[in-house]
């Protein structure tokens, strides 16, 4: 959604809400397929003549468990604060989000936003076993036959399981 933030940089006080979904039309990454529009509540404020986002994504995917590479389904939800800014002082500065036109495109901040988020490693539940390195099993679902040299840390905390 491309909103003209027009009378937000001019205005002080003023202040804007937004409420709504989308579905990006592009993959947001390689290890996940999003399966819920992304919805964003936030609001866009004006206070003495500092304009700040402030909201909200949330969206479902199914990614991939980094250890026993099964395909699950995530919730996700996501801050996104921004100063926003229609002209830099300093080109250097990552502080600020620069709104060309005072014209911003939400979705695209949206997901720029998401992707930074994203953690490398999704583990389908947190003790998730993996899959035997020798024999390829998912050992979520049950031992395999194979005999393996058990780390003596993993050993104990095996047992605690027990
Ligand atoms: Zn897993
Ligand atoms: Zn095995």
């Amino acid at each position: 959604m491309l909103i003209s933030l027009e009378q937000v940089f001019n205005i002080e006080g003023k202040e804007e809400f937004f409420d709504y979904s989308f579905t990006p039309d592009y993959s947001l990454s390689d290890d996940f397929i999003l399966s819920s529009p992304i919805e964003f509540k936030g609001t866009v404020k004006n206070t003495a003549g500092i304009v700040t986002l402030n909201g909200q994504a949330l969206f479902t995917a199914n990614v991939i468990c980094s250890r026993c590479a099964e395909e699950f389904s995530k919730s996700f939800s996501v801050n996104i604060e921004h100063t926003l800014v229609f002209e830099l002082q300093n080109e250097d500065s990552d502080e600020f989000y620069l709104v060309e036109d005072k014209e911003l495109d939400l979705d695209a901040l949206v997901c720029e936003d998401i992707i930074l988020s994203l953690p490398f490693v999704f583990l389908c539940k947190e003790d998730c076993k993996g899959i035997c390195s020798q024999c390829g099993k998912n050992l979520n679902e049950g031992e395999c036959g194979c005999k393996k040299a058990v780390d003596p840390r993993m050993a104990a905390l095996l047992e605690l399981l027990d």
